[in-house]
């Protein structure tokens, strides 16, 4: 498997040089202090929502692969890929060729939604990958160039297909930030969207987890659905993630998502499946619908697959494409560049079997990270599909569950701290799920395995360091803070 970087790198040495750098007396200390002033402005410039900054005090000035060189000279091995976007990490040489010959060949960069071969480059490539029984149907609509604007396109359009207005969406999800994707997301305060339990095993709201833990689940939308006085009207819509990232990386079981599929398609709902983030191999099949087999009715399409560059689709069966002429219109559809970056990346990761080299790769990650469920208490669970993969941190402490085996309290404190070390060993990885307590892995599927074992090495190491000091913590009765839902 080709890699395009110098596959492990040591933490705290500058890089080799690429292009004209600082290398004279003194240049460390001036690359630190270039690297401190970029931060102390950004502090006093960008706005208090400001989120990844916040935990990544890094100033990012090239990247390849998996490896980050930040304006100190630190290099790190990047897990978090722009939150799952990198499928070929950083600048991989196909992206970068591909955008290149954008800009050599004289094309406009801007064309609002008009036909150019760049496009029809791009559309025809998606097509190619999306599952042939969903494909040959399907119509796609370009959206502003984020994941949320097309989550707000599938709602418009079913919609408009279905004469309906509300929405099923499910605990823990994230679909966005603007107003209609938020309230479909777990942590909505204003909301008009029936919310349906989302299956899982740790903290499963029966209480039992696994298959039944499942079946529950879907008995319970089943039951709201048919109970007349449920109190939820027949819906637009359902939107559903495969797997829940920023939930706290939960992957759905299969047979709940064909239950989801069989309970919607008898009550002719709309199922919209949010693959934004789970897309183009990342959970070790090119969709992660093939999992389940399952043809959706809409698909939420974006990060992977605009090559890194901004780009947004949903992509529908074409039943429901009854909307009008400009009911999702917006500028910026038509990003050229990032229809081919994502030309490049879709066929890249079809022809060289990326999706199943994430699943391979991701079984290998989850067997050597479950012993540290075991090794440590304060690990919960660790759990993944392909190279989604996340390790929730528990206070071992707190309040038990009513049930022994059951989870303890989330820790963000101790998950922030893991965050933490990660970085100080040059590591850099997410923080998610409910209160931000899930450290969370998202490699690009080009990770070599020996960069595996270098990210998996640093991670251990991290967790080991912050149990340790969290044990003495404990003997000497200091107590971490508590912390709130983090940065997506
Ligand atoms: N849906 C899912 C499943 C996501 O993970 C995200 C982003 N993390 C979004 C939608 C929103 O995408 P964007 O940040 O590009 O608006």
């Amino acid at each position: 498997m080709a890699v395009t970087e110098s596959a492990v790198v040591p933490v705290g040495t500058p890089g080799e040089s690429e292009g004209v750098r600082d290398t004279g007396p003194g240049a460390a200390e001036r690359a630190r202090a270039a690297h401190e002033g970029i931060l102390r402005r950004q502090s006093a410039r960008e706005s208090a929502a400001r989120t990844y900054a916040r935990a990544l005090p890094i100033v990012p000035v090239r990247a390849r692969g998996l490896t980050i060189e930040g304006a100190d000279g630190r290099r790190y091995l990047d897990c978090l890929s722009g939150a799952g976007t990198l499928a070929l990490g950083h600048n991989h040489p196909v992206v970068l060729e591909a955008v290149r010959k954008v800009l050599d060949s004289g094309a406009p960069l801007h064309v609002l939604d008009l036909a150019t071969p760049v496009k029809d480059a791009f559309t025809t490539e998606l097509f190619r990958t999306l599952p042939p029984r969903f494909a040959e149907r399907a119509r796609v609509q370009f959206c502003g160039p984020a994941g949320t604007d097309a989550v707000e396109a599938a709602f418009k359009l079913v919609r408009a297909a279905t004469g309906r207005s509300g929405m099923l969406a499910f605990t823990g999800a994230y679909h966005g930030m603007t107003a209609g994707a938020l309230e479909a997301s777990g942590g909505a305060t204003d909301v008009r969207v029936a919310r349906l339990p989302y299956p899982q095993d740790y903290r499963c709201p029966f209480g039992i987890g696994g298959d039944r833990g499942a079946e529950l689940a879907a008995r319970w939308t089943e039951s709201l659905l048919d109970d007349t006085k449920s109190g939820v009207p027949l819906p637009a819509g359902m939107i559903l993630e495969p797997v829940q990232g920023e939930g706290g990386v939960i992957p759905a079981p299969d047979t709940w998502t064909r239950r989801m599929r069989e309970i919607t398609r008898a009550r002719s709902i709309p199922l919209i499946v949010d693959e934004v983030q789970t897309g183009v191999g990342r959970t070790g099949a090119f969709w992660a619908v093939e999992h389940s087999g399952i043809t959706p009715d809409v698909m939420v399409l974006s990060k992977a697959i605009g090559g890194s560059l901004p780009l947004a689709v949903v992509v529908y069966h074409d039943d429901l494409d009854v909307w009008q002429p400009g009911a999702h219109a917006g500028t910026f559809r038509g990003n050229q560049l990032a229809m081919a970056a994502g030309t490049a990346t879709l066929a890249y990761v079809r022809e060289h079997g990326l999706a199943e080299r994430a699943a391979a790769v991701g079984a290998r990650m989850l067997d050597r990270l479950r012993p540290l469920a075991t090794e440590f208490d304060c690990v919960g669970d660790v759990r993944g599909r392909g190279l989604m993969i996340g390790l929730e941190l528990v206070d071992p402490e707190g309040p038990p569950h009513p049930d022994p085996d059951g989870p303890r309290p989330a820790a963000p404190e101790l998950a922030a701290a893991v965050q933490r070390e990660c970085l100080r060993r040059g590591l850099i990885v997410e923080l998610g799920g409910r209160r931000s307590s899930v450290v969370r892995l998202l490699p690009p599927l080009t990770i070599s395995d020996e960069q595996t074992s270098a990210v998996l090495d640093r991670l251990a190491d991290a967790v080991s360091a912050v149990s340790a000091t969290a044990r003495g913590d404990r003997r000497h009765g200091r107590d971490g803070e508590q912390g709130a839902d983090g940065p997506r």
